[in-house]
């Protein structure tokens, strides 16, 4: 008995060893998720892009991951590993390409660029706890049906778009601005756990949701939050109020995603989990 079962793993590795090694590579943008899905030979195997160990999910003999690439891509070439017991059982390489983000100019007072002292220490304890909050996602897929949108209205500012305050680059728009009247109903994109309910410096009243495998979103400036941290939602529950809160320049949502530590584009996320969840 012993013979045969060590028979059978040696035929599943060498079948998975020789499977799929020579894919294609794909290809992935700067702001950007791509979900993958393998053939793995079982839970224990390790999962990693560019050398770093990421969570996986595991089902009926294939796996399933979230990879990346950041805003601040240098578009280099990377690889996606799953490797039992230090052996590879599946690759899958990826080519950056670039994409083009469009620049927005704003004209505001200088004084309100420099954060005042009390101000800066404000945002730094924020941090501490938003940085305790992605640091802690669920091992699984929190959802069972693709992300959606949080609005219907008009998209006020696109992901990516550069800042360029008083004729200076200051920084980019690393989520998603929705047309908003002040006292709108939010819904969560997707099933997941609130994981933050509260008041932040720049955000203002802020909700944040865990959706599991290292995938958050952030729901910002709200009137309102009508959530509390610990408690699950529901794809499309409502959960807090559209508003002006935090640093504004009028009422709006602000929908950012967060993946793997990194803010991308919401709508790559939605065009990519309605792929995942088609197959
Ligand atoms: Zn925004």
């Amino acid at each position: 008995m012993k013979a045969l079962s060590l028979l059978l793993i040696l035929i599943s590795q060498t079948a998975f060893a020789t499977s799929d090694i020579k894919n294609e590579p794909a290809n992935i943008h700067p702001g950007e998720v791509r979900v993958i899905t393998f053939p793995a030979p079982d839970k224990s195997s390790v999962f990693s892009c560019k050398g770093e160990v990421l969570k996986w999910s595991f089902k009926n003999g294939m796996g399933s991951a979230i990879v990346i690439e950041s805003y601040f891509s240098e578009l280099h070439p990377f690889v996606c590993k799953l490797e039992l017991n230090g052996k590879l059982a599946h690759q899958i390489s990826f080519e950056v390409k670039p994409r083009d983000y469009k620049a927005e100019v704003l004209k505001v007072n200088p004084k309100t660029i420099k954060l005042a002292a009390k101000d800066e220490e404000r945002v730094w304890k924020e941090q501490k706890v938003l940085d305790r909050i992605y640091a802690s996602s669920q091992t699984e897929f929190q959802f069972e049906a693709p992300f959606v949108q949080p609005m219907n209205s008009a998209i006020t500012s696109v992901y990516g778009t550069k800042r360029v305050y008083n004729n200076q680059k200051k920084g980019q728009h690393l989520g998603i601005d929705y047309r908003a009247a002040i006292g709108q109903k939010v819904p969560a994109t997707n099933a997941g756990i609130v994981m933050f309910a509260g008041d932040l410096f720049y955000t203002g009243w802020t909700v944040i949701l865990d959706h599991g495998m290292d995938i958050f979103t952030v729901y910002g400036h709200l009137d309102k939050t009508l959530v509390t941290a610990g408690s699950k939602v529901k794809r499309s529950e409502i959960i807090g109020l559209s508003g002006n809160t935090g640093r504004t320049s009028g009422p709006h949502l602000h929908w950012g995603v967060k993946v793997h530590g990194q803010y991308i584009d919401g709508m790559s996320l939605i065009d990519e989990t309605q792929k995942y969840f088609q197959k």
